[in-house]
């Protein structure tokens, strides 16, 4: 169903002629396509609503770099946003607390919980190279105790010797004995399953979670199951806290739906997705790579990031250009203004500097916030072309007419001054440094 989004949007997108800036007018006719694909593969309204709200805040508006189109450009949003709600990073099954660690598994009869538990068992085992004890406390199935006791042979990790007549709440401790006797690092904790979600399930899980304290809780979930899926885990997590979903068959899952929507629904995350009934089909969830499987061209999303290298590549030599030749006017700020607002203002630049929390306690005192930067750009904008080159011969009258001009003060035009003359300072010592673009400057300035 996602197969060609990305060909869809380039292809809406690319017959406009006009460059520039994304309108509203582009964006919405863009977003009427990612709405329809993700609609079809079976992701929640609610998350599909709110995705394509931040999309289309991004992109209007959004300057279309040279050398990529419109369309391209629209995608690379749209990936980036779908990276954001998949969750940045892999994340990994956390181990790290005083072992036994104790792995809760929870899920629907059905879902692939018990196949799964034996893949991450075997998974624990053979990467984190833990010593694994497996326990099976679905009381009501003794094929189910079985069934994890041949997997665990299979894969070749210890399973808890099964004593009948125990509740679940007696396995679990007696599980945990066992594993302290035994040295072992981690304890699994295959919960019984239920076909639907019910409160004997819960509190009964509940119960098992009270006397263990779990260090993840794991919500095995079908992704064949699309909008259940999400229901279900949404109920698990509401209930017991989960820390991970693992979305099972996803092998066969070609709509996608519920790998979108279980982290925006639970913020919690996808840790793992299995892909396939052999016991080492378990991967590890890549929010990046699913994104480029849904836009199917990943491709684009690197093409757009070039060029916006180059673009800022020929700036920033354009820049050193004249820093050479010691000279950074007005004009120069205000194009240094508006890349810093672009990075996300003060808070997104400082960011990615080292030196933080310092930098951003100075820039608090100085009283330099978001909006100063708009006001001084404004500011800029109402010189003449003689004044920005030349901001030595802004007298009072002059300083007057430009802050009248652009709504600002005459003394946030001389702040304005005092910090171009500074910047200009600093960067004719960059000059001598050869230390590059904003991020150098406001390291010299700190
Ligand atoms: P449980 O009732 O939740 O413990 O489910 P099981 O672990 O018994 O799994 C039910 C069926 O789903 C078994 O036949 C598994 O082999 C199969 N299964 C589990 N995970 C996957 C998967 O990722 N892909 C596919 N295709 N089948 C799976």
């Amino acid at each position: 169903m996602f197969d060609g989004l990305s060909q869809k949007l380039s292809g809406i997108l690319d017959s406009l002629t006009r460059r520039g800036a994304l309108s509203e007018d582009d964006v919405n006719t863009a977003l009427r396509e990612v709405r329809r694909a993700l609609l079809e593969a079976d992701v929640a309204l609610e998350v599909v609503r709110s995705f394509t709200d931040r999309v289309r805040s991004r992109a209007v508006g959004a300057e279309v770099v040279k050398s990529v189109t419109p369309g391209q450009m629209v995608v690379k949003i749209v990936h980036d946003e779908l990276v954001a709600m998949l969750g940045s990073e892999a994340e990994v099954i956390d181990l790290n607390t005083a072992p036994p660690v104790a792995i809760l598994m929870v899920g629907l009869q059905g879902s692939g919980k018990t196949t799964t538990t034996a893949k991450i068992a075997k998974r624990l085992t053979d990467k984190s190279k833990s010593k694994v004890l497996l326990a099976s406390l679905d009381t009501r199935r003794p094929a189910a105790m079985e069934q994890l006791a041949v997997l665990g042979k299979q894969v070749g990790v210890d399973t808890l010797p099964i004593v009948a007549g125990q509740s679940a709440v007696q396995i679990a401790k007696r599980a945990h004995e066992a594993a302290k006797l035994g040295g072992y690092d981690v304890i699994m904790l295959d919960t019984a399953g239920r076909v639907t979600v019910d409160e004997a399930l819960m509190t009964e899980v509940a119960e098992v979670k009270a006397a263990t304290n779990p260090h993840e809780i794991l919500l095995v979930a079908d992704a064949l199951t699309g909008q259940d899926a999400v229901n279900t885990a949404r109920a698990f997590d509401d209930r017991l806290g989960v820390t991970g979903i693992v979305l099972t068959r996803m092998d066969g899952d070609a709509r996608g739906g519920a790998a979108l929507s279980m982290r925006a629904v639970t913020g919690k995350p996808v840790k793992l997705v299995g892909t396939g009934e052999k016991i080492d089909a378990l991967e590890e969830f890549h929010p990046a790579r699913v994104a480029n499987r849904i836009l199917g061209m990943g491709d684009i999303v690197s093409l757009v990031e070039k060029a916006a290298e180059n673009i800022d590549h020929e700036k920033a030599q354009r820049m050193a250009e004249k820093m050479r030749k010691g000279k950074f006017d007005l004009e120069d700020l205000r194009d240094q203004l508006i890349q810093m607002e672009r990075i996300g203002g003060i808070g997104g630049l400082m960011g990615m500097l080292p030196g933080v929390a310092k930098a951003k306690a100075q820039m608090a005192n100085a009283n330099i916030g978001e909006n100063v930067l708009k006001r001084m750009a404004a500011a800029i904008d109402s010189m003449t072309p003689k004044e920005r080159r030349n901001p030595e011969i802004l007298k009072a009258s002059r300083k007057k007419r430009i802050a009248a001009g652009s709504g600002t003060k005459v003394e946030e035009i001389n702040k304005l001054l005092k910090m171009h003359r500074q910047m200009a300072d600093v960067m004719k010592m960059m000059g001598r440094n050869k230390r590059g673009g904003i991020g150098g400057m406001l390291g010299n300035m700190f």
